[in-house]
């Protein structure tokens, strides 16, 4: 049911020019603000959590807006998970070419067209753009195309390109960017792309240099090596994704360089410079511990790829013209109810620096729409037990607290692990071999699961039924009394001793 909102204040209805694509370009002024153009929700960024939350408040009843800068869908649709996911599929067809004749099927050979993955790629993101589009339409949600920010008037207001919107809540969901080092730090840093430009790749680099250890790192490391690219992935430590449980964290180390990524450890860029046939030289510094570090020289390189992190969209907002506190990563502060320092303002997704993943941002920002409109004042997102999947080769699901976590949480004595490790049978036959690994992590007495870790075929797609499981609750017992499926790799996970 549509619920109208009355808000306070007379008003009057005001043409907004710079809005588009929707039957209800109709914003209202509100007289008290001189000409600002007024809604009951103002969202500024259409990505993941912007989108999800106007539409969600809308539902409701609530005149919202979007104000997106670039096309509708953000990260996640237009160089986040939806590009990259189709690239990792990609890769997975390239790695099972290799099976084939295991399998029994003679092929030749087979050429790869990275051409024709890309256009598919951008016409299906296209696509969803365009659909993103109708779904705000539709939902009549305003969109308002252009920069904002905000400016110095005394009530919370935001300029797009000149005009000026208000609303009683507004809230920023502007996500983040990649990171590249400065010019200062590493000579010829921007010789390098990042995440963003991996996406607008023509042709697949036949020598590629990957820096990072993060889960953005280790993924387009996978893809690249997986097609073919002779790939290299500089960490600044001896593993990848150290933040992630250590039996994880070895197994993916050991799986790269299983799959013929060069891992080069304890490592970090020096300077980069281009040769005239256009080629890149990475020089690298390695300095494993108590050794003398050594200076290297990766040449031919034709893409430097810096997956280092990731910055929050914060800077240009002036968010300090409404006292709107930021950490020292400039990530916007925000409570459990994602407000901000500032009343009528709220910030959800990437912008806060806390679970960088879409299914965050968008369930963040319905349960805010739900809160603000629709009076659920106990609507916000839990943030515990949040599952996620790295699309490694073989891909990696996890939820709840690392063993090392746990032991810190509960004490080393009230934790208690199962773990298994083990060929799938897919590979029973292949000359390619790929690990399974599992740990459960289990506290107190009754052994709950606080901790779910693996990696191997099909966990990607295995994770989010026990993370029901997980969230519930549920014990050791209850993974053991469940009867298992085989033949699979999940029926492990009930049957560990
Ligand atoms: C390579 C890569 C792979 C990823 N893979 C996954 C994955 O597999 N699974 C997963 O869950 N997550 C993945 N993520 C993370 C996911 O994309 C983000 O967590 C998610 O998009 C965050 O949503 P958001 O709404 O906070 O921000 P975004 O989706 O980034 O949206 C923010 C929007 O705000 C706009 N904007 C910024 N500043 C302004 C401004 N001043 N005015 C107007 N508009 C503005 C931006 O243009 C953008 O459209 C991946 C990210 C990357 C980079």
């Amino acid at each position: 049911m549509r619920r109208r909102l009355l808000l306070p204040g007379p008003r009057f209805l005001f043409w907004a020019s710079s809005c588009c694509c929707s039957a209800f370009a109709m914003a209202q002024l509100r007289a008290s603000s001189s000409s600002a153009a007024s809604f009951d929700y103002l969202v500024l960024g259409g990505g993941s959590g912007g989108l999800a939350s106007a539409r969600r408040a809308a539902e409701l009843g609530a005149r919202a807006a979007v104000v997106e800068k670039g096309a509708l869908g953000g990260t996640c649709v237009n160089v986040g998970c939806v590009p990259k996911k189709v690239m990792w599929n990609t890769a997975v067809h390239s790695e099972f070419i290799h099976d084939h004749l295991d399998y029994g099927f003679e092929i030749p050979s087979v050429a790869f067209n990275w051409r024709v993955i890309k256009e598919k790629r951008d016409a299906y993101v296209k696509r969803l753009n365009e659909i993103y589009q109708n779904n705000l339409d539709k939902a009549r949600v305003e969109t308002i195309h252009g920069y904002a920010s905000f400016t110095a008037d005394q009530e919370p207001t935001v300029e797009v390109d000149g005009k000026k919107y208000t609303a009683p809540h507004i809230l920023v969901a502007t996500g983040g960017q990649p990171l590249i080092p400065s010019e200062s730090e590493i000579p010829g840093a921007n010789l390098g792309i990042t995440s963003d430009g991996f996406f607008e790749l023509e042709e697949l680099p036949k020598r590629s240099v990957i820096v990072g250890a993060g889960y953005i790192a280790v993924e387009i490391a996978g893809i690249l090596s997986a097609l073919g690219s002779k790939t290299s992935l500089l960490v600044r430590y001896d593993k990848v994704l150290r933040n992630f449980d250590s039996m994880i964290s070895t197994n993916c180390t050991e799986e790269l360089e299983h799959s013929g990524i060069e891992i080069w450890k304890h490592s970090k860029v020096r300077s980069v410079t281009k040769s005239p046939s256009g080629r890149l030289a990475v020089t690298v510094v390695s300095s494993p511990l108590s050794q003398k570090p050594t200076v290297n020289i990766i040449d031919d390189v034709d893409c430097l790829l810096w997956a280092i992190g990731r910055e929050p969209n914060s800077k240009g907002l002036n968010l300090d013209h409404l006292d709107i506190k930021v950490d020292g990563m400039n990530h916007i502060i925000v409570d459990e109810f994602q407000n901000t320092t500032r009343k009528g303002i709220y910030a959800l997704g990437d912008v806060c620096g806390r679970a960088l993943l879409t299914p965050v941002a968008i369930a963040a920002g319905r349960k805010l729409a739900h809160r603000l409109f629709e009076g659920k004042e106990d609507s916000k997102l839990d943030y515990t037990n949040i599952p996620t999947v790295v699309f490694s080769h073989p891909p990696i699901g996890t939820i709840g607290l690392t063993e090392e976590e746990a032991k810190s949480t509960y004490g080393e004595k009230n934790v208690k692990t199962y773990t298994t490790s083990f060929v799938p049978m897919y590979h029973a036959v292949t000359k390619r071999k790929t690990k399974c690994v599992m740990k459960l992590v289990c506290a107190t007495e009754q052994e709950k699961v606080v901790g779910l870790h693996m990696q191997g075929l099909g966990c990607d797609e295995m994770l989010q039924g026990f993370a029901v499981a997980v969230k519930m609750g549920a014990t050791k017992a209850d993974f053991d009394r469940t009867v298992a499926i085989h033949p699979t790799s999940s029926e492990e996970l009930v049957t560990l001793r």
